[in-house]
């Protein structure tokens, strides 16, 4: 099967769905589906990257582990195991041949075509489960990892834990990413920052934040109105590994315009420095050491030249990843 090329985009010809590989043109949707109305999608971000040892999927299970929790806060009844959602993973980034992809697990509330159910409450819709996977650039631009990019501090407020739970990576917590994303697009920053309903620094519109302060690390506690990112977790051990000291605290907004250093981390945006908040210069407004420092390492990581921080299974190879272990077959 050959990848598909759309726009210049490389997409897996093949799109998993509750079990089966399906063809990419097959997979859709009613209008009807309950989803597309209420917002009842969970969903992950993964990134494969090349390695010398061929594609290897960047933390699959902790990515497999958050959808499932994530499903399990919206009371989804889920069939499909952890194991067999990363077998799919696997088997889709083989199938595909991409080198490096990015893959988008993905379970919402369907329709039942023979017994529709149209209102909000979520019970009576089917459970239904995908992952599709194609080619991702750079998040926030080629450049973006070296020259940083411009943001500006949100005029809307991030999700609550008691309204949206961040904890969740549900769909419906993205129109407020979108708010978020639109506002600061067409002010002419490259993302925007949210704060909490308390007035605290929260996160991106899809990234965590990290700052750097006299050689420390500060973000925001888990809990409040971040999700808890894996790539986050990730720079926090790569720090501790390298004895850079990292604190989980309440961060306010003007302390974003004097650290020393300032950047996002996610799946997609990987560790991409902040030059300027709301127009102000961080630091030198260049890519700072330590932030030079934690990508080098993280790169080195994913793409397989060094092992993970205590030799953690952080990789799973795809093409060394018998059937049926996906979850227990990864290492370094
Ligand atoms: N916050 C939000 C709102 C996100 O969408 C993402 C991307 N998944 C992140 C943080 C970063 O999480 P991760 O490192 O797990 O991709």
């Amino acid at each position: 099967m050959s990848i598909k090329d759309v726009n210049t985009m490389k997409i897996a010809p093949k799109v998993w769905h509750n079990g089966k590989f399906i063809e990419w043109k097959d997979a859709r949707v009613h209008v009807m589906t309950h989803a597309i109305h209420y917002g009842s999608s969970v969903f992950e971000g993964v990134r494969a990257y090349k390695t010398e040892r061929g594609t290897a999927i960047f933390r699959l299970t902790e990515h497999i582990k958050r959808l499932l929790n994530s499903a399990k806060v919206y009371r989804m009844d889920v069939k499909t195991t952890l194991d067999e959602f990363c077998q799919a993973s696997v088997e889709l980034v083989k199938d595909s041949g991409m080198e490096e992809c990015y893959l988008r697990p993905i379970i919402f509330r369907g329709l039942n075509e023979d017994k529709p159910a149209f209102g909000v409450n979520p019970f009576p819709n089917p459970i239904e489960c995908y992952i599709a996977s194609w080619d991702w650039g750079k998040y926030l631009g080629e450049e973006a990892l070296e020259k940083g990019v411009e943001v500006c501090i949100s005029s809307w407020t991030r999700i609550t834990s008691n309204s949206l739970p961040a904890v969740a990576k549900a769909g419906a917590n993205y129109m407020n990413s979108q708010l978020i994303k639109m506002e600061a697009l067409l002010n002419g920053f490259s993302e925007g920052i949210a704060l909490d309903d308390r007035g605290y620094v929260s996160e991106g519109s899809g990234e965590n934040l990290f700052l750097v302060n006299n050689g420390r690390l500060l973000t925001p506690p888990l809990g409040a109105s971040i999700l808890p990112g894996i790539t986050r977790d990730s720079v926090i051990k790569i720090a501790k590994e390298l004895s850079i000291e990292v604190e989980e605290t309440n961060i306010q907004r003007a302390a974003l315009y004097l650290t020393d250093e300032l950047f996002f981390t996610g799946t997609a945006a990987e560790i991409t420095p902040i030059s300027k908040v709301d127009h102000i210069q961080v630091g030198t407004g260049k890519r700072g050491e330590i932030t030079k420092k934690l990508q080098d390492e993280f790169f080195a990581i994913i793409h397989g030249t060094r092992p993970a921080p205590e030799n953690a299974p952080w990789l799973t190879y795809v093409s060394e990843t018998e059937k049926k272990t996906a979850s227990s077959s990864s290492g370094n």
